[in-house]
């Protein structure tokens, strides 16, 4: 892994914000439990560093998408459980045993490839994973989820029964038709099978938005945590969750240039006055897109605007005056009585917040922080 410790170009993690956004979606949806989705290096926060602060915060498991995100953390030597979303290959059946790492199973070739390869030493948990409308992947036949079912218990041996589940196309926006549609769909698939040791269906909008409509004693979520409002405002103001990562750096080069002179790349900013312009060691390379100039960082406690292209490795700030080397830029976080949030950034950037904060690179160094 690559982490530039090297270069002041920093982001923090708050402990205090994930353990403050566990309990607001425990307390809103009456969870007993969450697995606290950190697929895909953690939403862009680090895959080590969230979850160190999710297991701080008392998160039950955690969720990745991928075998490699799961081993990644049992390498971490962390002990709890691990549910992995997506599909991996039944090849890996007696790895994941071996591991204690639960598979989402959508197929009943999936389960008859698996058993052949599980030695029996230690069972496989798995969840089933049902299709009621995201169209993605999972079981869409009531006959065919009692037929897995059937084929776990009577391979006890090899397969634990954990969990049924679903996921949501829609559960964060005012019109809720869609989403009553796929809870239809979830209850005609499993009201009277065999139950599990739990089912888990909320994401963080059906946790936040229908709490009692879905069954929550096991929910998963990943949005939420991160303290983003999953409906940008529609459905909450989101208030009472805290933004979890802060990115800053520091200037590394400062000078002041006479009227005319082009910043950057194509020379799409040209100094129109005398001004003072700072260079900062974070590019595009890093995940700070280059459609962001033009936007507001912090300086000193107020707003100063990126200019020119923004390069892979470093961009421009114009200045109302000289600052010394090492002056702090907050990207995202407070300074002073200001604050950029993810939110503000994707707004300007047109993308969901997550989509942003997924960008960010590994070779940004990141720290948790209390
Ligand atoms: C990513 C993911 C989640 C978490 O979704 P959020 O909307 O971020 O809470 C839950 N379930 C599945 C299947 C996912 O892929």
């Amino acid at each position: 892994m690559v982490e530039a410790i090297t270069r002041p170009t920093e982001m923090t993690i708050s402990l205090a914000a994930v353990k403050n956004n566990i309990e607001v979606v425990k307390a809103t949806s009456g969870a007993d439990k969450v697995f606290l989705a950190v697929k895909s290096n953690g939403y862009g926060h680090g895959l080590h560093t969230m979850a160190e602060a999710a297991v701080a915060g008392g998160v039950y498991g955690l969720a990745v998408a991928i075998i490699d995100e799961a081993l990644a953390l049992r390498h971490q030597r962390l002990t709890v459980p691990i549910l992995i979303l997506g599909i991996s290959p039944a090849e890996y059946a007696e790895l994941m045993a071996v591991q204690h790492i639960m598979a989402t199973v959508v197929s009943i070739d999936w389960l008859k490839i698996a058993e052949q390869h599980l030695s029996g030493e230690q069972r496989l948990p798995v969840t089933l994973g049902l299709d009621t409308g995201m169209g993605r992947i999972g079981f869409r036949e009531r006959a065919e989820v009692a037929e897995a079912i059937a084929f776990v218990q009577a391979h006890a041996d090899k397969f634990e029964y954990v969990g049924l589940c679903t996921h949501f196309a829609e559960s964060d926006s005012s019109d809720t038709r869609y989403f009553e549609k796929q809870l239809k769909r979830w209850h005609a698939l499993t009201d009277g099978l065999p139950k599990p040791e739990y089912y888990h269906v909320a994401n963080s909008g059906a946790a936040l938005y229908h709490p009692n409509e879905v069954p929550h004693e096991v929910i998963r979520v990943g949005t939420v945590i991160y303290g983003i409002e999953p409906s940008r405002g529609e459905l909450a103001d989101g208030h009472d969750l805290m933004p979890v990562l802060s990115l800053r750096s520091q200037m590394n080069f400062v000078k002041k240039l006479p009227a005319g002179e082009g910043i950057s790349y194509s020379h799409i900013y040209t100094t129109s006055e005398d001004e003072w312009i700072g260079t900062v060691p974070i590019g595009y390379g890093d995940g700070w897109l280059r459609s962001l100039t033009g936007f507001n960082v912090i300086v000193d406690g107020q707003y100063v605007p990126i200019v020119g292209q923004i390069a892979m490795d470093q961009l421009m700030i114009r200045l109302p005056h000289e600052y010394p080397l090492g002056t702090t830029v907050t990207f995202i976080g407070v300074d002073g009585d200001l604050e950029n949030t993810v939110e503000d950034v994707a707004q300007y950037a047109k993308l969901a917040p997550w989509e942003i904060t997924t960008g960010f690179h590994e070779r940004i160094h990141r720290i948790l922080v209390d």
